[in-house]
């Protein structure tokens, strides 16, 4: 481990963690989401639902606060169309309001189906997949030639492999030996509608393909924060590090699990009502 990285973990929150806070704040993040989801005839839940952990784990315990209450890290959503959790937790820190959730993705509304970097809280424009990546990797570099510590932050899903410029960020991220840059992959085996594993099968196997190519990396399951918590502390340093985070698409709900067509889509008033007995039911 660099000095740089073991200075830096040194400040992480590890002792600090609480899962049973974790958990009901996850809940918490879900039922809001399923709540905006009868505004609007479409939303990305499953998507969103899939990273939630992952999410929850960078803005309330991974990432490093300031004395002010602002992030000293950075958080980039890739996955742009998985931002609903985003905007949930930003609604909760205060950044945006309850009425900025009501209005969304309506007339004079301000948050759209995908993150926009005018938006309080949000540092990158995505949804044009295969980018966010890359400029992590640039705000990376930037953070290494001023000398700072700061991390950067990156989520990204596994579908957003198929784009050649996600490749291009690896080697560059590698070249530049940017051990300031932490991804961690939704993999939650689809890219939109279509399983990853049936139709992209040269993307396997993951760790290996990504130490190949000059990361640091390990799988871990996408829904424990603490195996996440533990990947991003426990990194070696002196390589970008890329977490592969096994995920469930649309987790926590029976009828979304796996089911592609809740990519894009918002439950019924039943579908709702049942989605909350489940949220319920699953609270420990
Ligand atoms: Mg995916």
């Amino acid at each position: 481990m660099s000095l740089q990285a073991e200075r830096m973990d040194a400040e992480l929150p590890r002792n600090s963690f609480d899962s049973t806070a974790a958990r009901r704040r996850c809940r918490a993040y879900r039922k809001r989401i399923l709540d905006i989801s009868q505004q609007v005839a479409a939303l990305h839940v499953a998507p969103a639902f899939s990273c939630i952990e992952i999410t929850d784990l960078l803005y309330n315990s991974l990432m490093r606060r300031e004395a002010n209450g602002g992030y000293r890290d950075v958080f980039l959503m890739s996955k742009g169309h998985g931002c609903m959790i985003q905007y949930v937790i930003l609604e909760e820190q205060g950044l945006l309001s309850r009425q900025d959730l009501d209005l969304y993705c309506k007339p004079n509304g301000r948050l759209g189906a995908h993150p926009d970097y005018e938006t309080p809280g949000i540092v990158a424009s995505t949804g044009s997949l295969g980018h966010g990546l890359g400029m992590a990797t640039g705000q990376a570099y930037a953070e290494k030639l001023k000398g700072t510590d700061t991390l950067i932050y990156c989520v990204l899903s596994d579908g957003e492999f198929q784009e050649g410029s996600t490749w291009e960020a690896v080697m560059m991220a590698a070249n530049l030996r940017l051990d300031n840059l932490i991804a961690f992959m939704d993999y939650n085996d689809f890219g939109g509608l279509e399983r990853m594993s049936e139709g992209h099968q040269a993307f396997y196997p993951l760790v290996p393909k990504a130490e190949a190519f000059g990361w640091e990396s390990i799988e871990v399951d996408g829904h424990d924060e603490e195996a996440m918590l533990d990947a991003a502390i426990g990194r070696r340093g002196g390589r970008p590090l890329l977490v592969v985070c096994r995920t469930v698409k649309g987790k926590g709900i029976s009828y979304m699990e796996n089911v592609p067509i809740w990519h894009y889509r918002s439950p019924n008033k039943e579908e709702y009502q049942q989605g909350l007995r489940e949220l319920a039911e699953g609270a420990g």
